[in-house]
């Protein structure tokens, strides 16, 4: 059971014990099924919604020439926009996320459409509009005025200081990476970052995701680590959430733990673009913060069950065969993603005082899941939890709660 206050916080969680149910309170009875800590996805990229599963000829920078940058650069209209931002929402939703670092887009409407629909549908977030001054025209801005609508929307959509601890949504700046800017125009996003970050505006960007990209990157800031562009920018911290991460060497991996520098790992998204696979022991062994991000629409899946599921086979399958724990598996896909994200006082698991950020699944719903689980019902929790990690899809969920209040719910229950 888990007991929630009026203000949509958890005051108590464990077995059923009809004794603990307050007076009065409304009893919502989910019997066989379960209930887990909402999911926290620490990235996505709500201007690809409508390009999941675009073939990309097995290169990143060509999948994102031909596919992405066409597909982001539709959002120039807002009636698209709008139906983008319910969509990217609907789906993270109806699939159990209640948290989400969001990459948003580079049109200034689309993200007051985004912001608009999270704060309408009460959804918990991090978002930054994709800046990018290198690319192709529609998607880019020249830096002064990169800077200005970055800063606008800081000012417009980000909460005031007495509002940010209880606020839902919150704003991040999101240069799209290196290859979007130069060592100059990123270090003025340093600058900028230097200048709003103690208003808690989070900095996420994609780091080291292909190794034709680090080659670039490499060339093109005239650095030894791909790693290097940002830190000479002022860019790490413990405020600073880097994607990917996979072609890291020892160098990268030390700095970014010196630096409390966290990292969202993608293993959907590097099967799907055939990046390779992340270090993870080396990451974890430097205590590096984790979490875990679809990174739709390269990842292609909205479930973050699915992205562990895949952490679990691409890890263990790998040469330093690193079978990761089902709670390990649950921690990055929940708490140790609200950490990456400065919110783990609020959300990610179901410790009394946190908001009420839940999930409930119905295993009933995938027969063959609701055989295993109930065979297991006598054994192991950490067997059980597993189990239901790796079998439990996107059909089970059957509802979504932020802060105590239901914000997703299966229509044909
Ligand atoms: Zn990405």
């Amino acid at each position: 059971m888990v007991v929630v206050s009026d203000a949509g916080q958890i005051s108590a969680a464990g077995a059923w014990n009809q004794s603990s149910v307050p007076e009065g309170a409304a009893v919502h009875d989910h019997r066989g099924q379960c209930i887990l800590p909402g999911f926290v996805d620490t990235h996505a990229h709500y201007p690809q919604v409508n390009a999941l599963h675009t073939w990309g000829g097995g290169s990143l920078l060509r999948w994102l020439d031909h596919c992405i940058f066409p597909a982001e650069a539709e959002l120039a209209d807002p009636s698209i926009a709008r139906m983008a931002a319910k969509d990217v929402i609907d789906a993270m939703l109806a699939c159990g996320t209640t948290t989400a670092l969001i990459y948003g887009s580079q049109f200034s409407a689309a993200q007051d459409a985004l912001f608009e629909e999270l704060h309408a549908q009460g959804m918990r977030a991090v978002v930054g509009r994709t800046a990018m001054v290198n690319g192709p025209k529609d998607l880019t801005a020249p830096i002064d005025e990169t800077l200005r609508l970055c800063r606008e929307e800081i000012d417009r959509w980000h909460p005031r200081a007495e509002a940010l601890d209880d606020a839902l949504v919150h704003v991040a700046l999101v240069p799209r990476f290196a290859l979007s800017f130069d060592g100059e125009t990123l270090g003025a996003i340093g600058e900028l970052w230097a200048d709003v970050r103690n208003r808690g505006v989070r900095f996420t960007t994609h780091l080291s995701e292909n190794p034709e990209e680090v080659e670039a990157v490499r060339r093109a800031f005239g650095v030894s680590h791909y790693l290097d562009a940002y830190d000479a920018c002022g860019l790490l911290g413990p405020r600073s959430v880097l994607a990917h991460a996979v072609h890291c060497d020892d160098h990268e991996i030390a700095r970014l733990a010196e630096t409390d520098s966290a990292v969202s790992h993608c293993p959907t998204s590097q099967l799907f673009l055939g990046n390779g696979t992340m270090p993870i022991a080396k990451m974890m062994a430097a205590g590096i913060r984790l979490g875990l991000g679809t990174d739709v629409a390269a990842g292609d899946t909205f479930s973050l069950p699915e992205v562990a599921n895949a952490a679990y086979k691409v890890h263990v399958g790998a040469s330093a065969r690193q079978a990761l724990h089902p709670a390990e598996l649950l921690h990055l896909a929940t708490i140790g993603g609200a950490g990456l994200l400065g919110l783990s006082h609020r959300t990610g698991n179901l410790d009394p005082g946190k908001d009420a950020d839940l999930v409930i699944i119905d295993p009933e719903r995938h027969p063959p899941l609701a055989g295993r689980l109930s065979g297991l019902a006598a054994g192991s929790p950490v067997d059980r939890l597993f189990a239901l990690l790796m079998g439990m899809g996107r059909e089970t969920i059957v509802r979504t709660l932020v802060r105590g209040r239901v914000v997703w719910q299966r229509r044909d229950r």
